[in-house]
């Protein structure tokens, strides 16, 4: 990269950039580090597309049609801004690869590649060659640099995956399983708690196989010991991975908190078969029985799929049972829809849109008729709550987080912004659709 480092200086100064994030924590914690690259070079954030020299466009693919998210997004801000350069990175870059030159990118930057991105845009300023960084043979993890302060810090410790689910695209867009070493991820939990941060969420595609000293049950012990962390989340899980030492965190680490994300996919052996999943519903279940006799308050949450290519009317219903009888507290489901580079793709069978929109409806419907009442036993109880802040619709009532991951809106005397960070206790005392409702107690 000799021949642009020197050009950043000379180039890049003063040009302010904007992004649009689409996609999962990963995609999120990516976009903080990629503001922060971009500012250690000289550039400027902006919120405004319409006075932005430089749109990154940071999208997933794993379950949207990414492509013509993509163009839309391109459309309307060159409709605005006219001169704007636009960079493409994260999964949707990585696959689509310099097919989006058609589309109308400048630069394409895949997700290993994101250190080089000033390099980039210097060399696309000095030649007006559009460019594009796409291979996985340099895998990196970008550390947290950040001064501020965040009541809850996401630190990758793990990325890619070797696992190849039939529907999944993350092997092809994030390439193979990659650990982040031991002593990396623990500075990152000393940066983020020296700015004052209390709860630490690991994030992977498949965080229980990360691979080090102790495994993943040993890594949570080990970041449980430094003072300052009061809280430890992770996701996602994968259920053929979950180790029993795992299970016992959740019952010995008291600072590993009730909430478990474990997607079911589907309630059918023979679609998780044909979906590679590598566990059947038994299994599946008896996890499920063991979490739960360890730590009786564990809320569950999971992500399902329906109407992947041979689903029959049976097959469906083992999903509705299956989701019904685990009581999630959370749960996102999708239609299957093919995605490029995944053997899905090529599979016989595929089900009707109209078939699959009426499976999921049916599934959401039961989920959603549930949820009220499974929440109703947080009723009546005094809650230790993580503030984040003043709730989304109303400044003076504050918004946080219960150990099992629900969002909780409470009244307070105090300025909802003063409480941010602390631990509180709420009672709670009701429940609207799906959140909590409560008011600070007395004591606090
Ligand atoms: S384990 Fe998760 S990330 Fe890996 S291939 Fe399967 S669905 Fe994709």
């Amino acid at each position: 990269m000799n021949e642009t480092d020197h050009s950043k200086k000379t180039y890049n100064i003063k040009k302010k950039f904007s992004i649009r994030t689409f996609g999962c924590q990963m995609n999120v914690y990516d976009s903080d580090r990629i503001s922060e690259i971009m500012k250690g070079s000289g550039y400027e954030p902006e919120q405004d597309v319409e006075k932005t020299d430089i749109l990154i466009i940071n999208t997933c693919s794993v379950r949207e049609k990414p492509r013509n998210r993509v163009i839309s997004v391109i459309e309307n801000v060159r409709s605005r801004n006219a001169g704007v350069k636009i960079v493409i990175a994260g999964c949707v870059a990585q696959l689509e690869g310099e097919e989006l030159f058609a589309d109308g990118a400048d630069i394409i930057a895949g997700p290993d590649w994101y250190e080089e991105l000033p390099s980039m845009l210097s060399r696309n300023e000095l030649t007006g060659d559009r460019i594009s960084w796409l291979d996985q043979g340099d895998p990196r993890f970008l550390a947290n640099s950040s001064e501020k302060f965040q009541v809850s810090a996401f630190i990758p410790i793990q990325k890619g995956c070797d696992n190849y689910c039939a529907y999944c695209v993350v092997p092809a867009a994030r390439g193979p399983e990659r650990s982040r070493p031991f002593e990396e991820i623990l500075q990152e939990v000393h940066h983020v708690v020296d700015k004052g941060t209390s709860e630490i969420f690991l994030l992977g595609q498949n965080v229980n196989s990360w691979k080090g000293d102790g495994g993943f049950a040993g890594l949570i012990s080990k970041i449980s010991t430094i003072e300052g962390v009061k809280r430890i989340r992770f996701t996602t899980s994968h259920p053929a991975d979950i180790s029993p030492e795992l299970i016992k965190a959740f019952g010995n680490n008291n600072k590993l908190m009730p909430w478990l994300h474990l997607p079911l996919q589907s309630g059918s052996d023979r679609i998780l078969d044909a979906m590679k999943r590598k566990y059947h519903i038994d299994h599946y279940f008896n996890i499920v029985n063991n979490i739960r006799s360890i730590r009786s308050d564990i809320a569950l949450t999971t992500d399902i799929i329906v109407g992947f290519p041979g689903e029959t009317e049976d097959d469906f219903r083992k999903t509705f049972d299956a989701v019904s009888k685990i009581e999630y507290e959370g749960m996102f489901s999708f239609k299957y829809s093919s995605r490029p580079n995944t053997a899905a793709a090529l599979m016989p069978d595929h089900i009707t849109e109209e078939i699959k929109g009426k499976r999921l409806t049916e599934l959401q419907t039961m989920f959603e008729a549930k949820l009220p009442s499974l929440l109703q036993k947080y009723c009546g109880q005094a809650i230790l709550v993580l503030v984040e802040g003043p709730s989304l619709r109303d400044p003076l009532v504050a918004r946080g987080r219960t150990p099992q991951n629900h969002v909780i809106n409470f009244i307070t005397d105090s300025d909802p912004q003063s409480l941010v960070g602390r631990i509180i206790s709420i009672k709670v005392e009701e429940v609207r659709t799906h959140t909590l409702f409560g008011c600070a107690m007395p004591a606090f």
